[in-house]
C-alpha cells in the first residue's frame, strides 16, 4: 500500500512541480533536493516519504505533513493469465477511475484514463454510461503512469502510454498536455513523444490544438462507421461534428505532424460489420496515411451488442486489404479481468 492524503494536502505528482520547488526553497533547502525526491519517488519507487532514505530524516518528516505522495489510492487489483494487470483507484473525493499495466513481446504499455466517466456517449462503451463527473487533474493523470510504474520491479519501467482509458483525452487537454509532457521527461518516466498515443473521439478544434502542441503526440482516432448515418448511431456527438470536418482535422495533423494517424473501428456484430461497411471504409481511408485498428467489440453487462464471428471478421479484412488499406486486427488484452473501458468500474459497483 502506497501513502495517500489527507485532504488538506497536495500531491506531490504534480507535474508542474513549483509549489513543491517553492516549499523547499521558502524552507532554505537546496534545489537538488526536489530531484532527489523525483528519483525516490519514480526511479525507487518508494512507498511513503519515510522510504525516502536519500533525504534526512527530518525533511521526511516535513514533507509528509506538507504534501501526499499520493491523492489517489489503489482499492482494487486484478491480474488476467496474459500478465495484464488493472488497477482500480479511488480518488480524494471518493471518484473511481482505472488504468492497465499491459504487457507486450518485450515492453510494457500502461493505458491510462484522463475523466470520471465519459459525456461522449458511445452505445457500445462501458465508461460513459452515466455520463461524465469530472475531469482529471494533471496530477492524478500523473499518480496512474506512478502507481502503474510500481506493478513492475525497480529494473524494469513500462516504455508506452495509451491515453485510452476512461473519458474522452481531448475533452481535457489542459491537464492532460502538462501530464504527457512531464512523463517525457528523465526525472519521471522518460517515455519518447513516439511512444505517447492519445485516443480520440475525434474533436476537431482539439485535435488543431494538439498539431500546434510542441510534441506530435501519436493520434488514434476513434472511427467505427464509414457513413454520417451510422456514425452518429453509434458515436452520438458525431451529430454535431460530421465525418467530414473529422477527417478534415485528422489531414490537417498529419501535415503538420508527419505522423502516420491510427484509426480505430470496434466491430460490433450485425451492426457495422457488413461487407458494405467495408468497402464504403476503404473507399474513406484509402489514400489516407492510415493505419486501420479493427477491434472486436468487448461485451459490457447489459448492453446488446455481440462481438461478430470469426467467419465475418476474416471476410470484413479482406475486403478492407482488397481496398487498399492497411489494417490491423488488435488482440484482445485482458478481457477476462474486465480490462476495458469502464468494465472493473462497474463490476466493483462503482460505475
Ligand atoms: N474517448 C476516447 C478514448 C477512450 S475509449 C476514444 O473514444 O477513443 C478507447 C477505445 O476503446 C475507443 O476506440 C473505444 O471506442 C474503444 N471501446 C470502448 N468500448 C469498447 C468495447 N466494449 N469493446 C471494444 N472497444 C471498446
Amino acid at each position: 500500500m502506497t501513502e495517500h492524503r489527507d485532504a488538506r494536502q497536495l500531491g506531490v505528482c504534480d507535474p508542474g512541480q513549483e509549489p513543491l520547488a517553492r516549499w523547499l526553497a521558502e524552507r532554505g533547502y537546496p534545489a537538488y533536493r526536489l530531484r532527489q525526491i523525483q528519483t525516490e519517488l519514480y526511479l525507487r519507487r518508494v512507498a511513503s516519504w519515510s522510504d525516502m532514505q536519500s533525504l534526512p530524516k527530518a525533511l521526511r518528516a516535513e514533507l509528509a505533513d506538507a504534501f501526499a505522495l499520493f491523492t489517489s489510492r489503489v482499492v482494487a487489483q486484478r491480474t488476467s493469465a496474459d500478465r495484464t494487470q488493472k488497477l482500480l483507484l479511488e480518488l480524494w473525493d471518493g471518484a473511481r477511475i482505472e488504468c492497465v499495466l499491459l504487457p507486450g513481446r518485450r515492453r510494457w504499455s500502461i493505458c491510462i484514463s484522463t475523466q470520471v466517466g465519459c459525456a461522449m456517449g458511445c452505445v457500445f462503451c462501458a465508461s460513459g454510461l452515466q455520463g461524465v463527473q469530472r475531469n482529471l487533474s494533471s496530477t492524478e493523470i500523473v499518480e496512474q503512469m506512478a502507481h502503474l510504474q510500481r506493478l513492475l520491479g525497480v529494473e524494469e519501467r513500462f516504455s508506452h502510454i495509451v491515453v485510452m482509458g476512461m473519458g474522452e483525452p481531448l475533452a481535457n487537454l489542459d491537464q492532460l498536455l502538462p501530464a504527457l509532457d512531464f512523463a517525457r521527461r528523465d526525472e519521471s518516466f522518460g517515455i519518447g513523444t513516439r511512444r505517447i498515443t492519445i485516443s480520440t473521439v475525434g474533436l476537431p478544434a482539439a485535435i488543431r490544438r494538439l498539431a500546434r502542441h510542441t510534441h506530435h503526440y501519436h493520434l488514434a482516432v476513434s472511427l467505427h462507421a464509414p457513413t454520417d448515418a451510422l456514425r452518429n448511431e453509434l458515436v452520438p456527438v458525431n451529430a454535431r461534428i460530421g465525418l467530414g470536418p473529422l477527417l478534415e482535422a485528422a489531414d490537417e495533423y498529419f501535415d503538420v505532424s508527419g505522423r502516420r494517424l491510427t484509426y480505430e473501428y470496434v466491430l460490433l456484430g450485425g451492426v457495422n460489420d457488413q461487407p458494405v461497411h467495408a468497402r464504403q471504409l476503404a473507399r474513406l481511408l484509402r489514400g489516407r496515411p492510415a493505419l486501420l485498428n479493427v477491434i472486436p467489440y468487448n461485451p459490457v453487462q447489459g448492453l446488446g451488442y455481440r462481438t461478430p464471428d470469426p467467419l465475418v471478421l476474416a471476410q470484413f479484412r479482406e475486403l478492407l486489404e482488397a481496398g487498399g488499406v492497411q489494417v490491423q486486427f488488435r488482440q484482445k488484452k485482458g478481457d477476462t479481468i474486465d480490462a476495458a473501458c469502464g468494465q472493473l468500474r462497474r463490476a466493483a459497483g462503482s460505475g
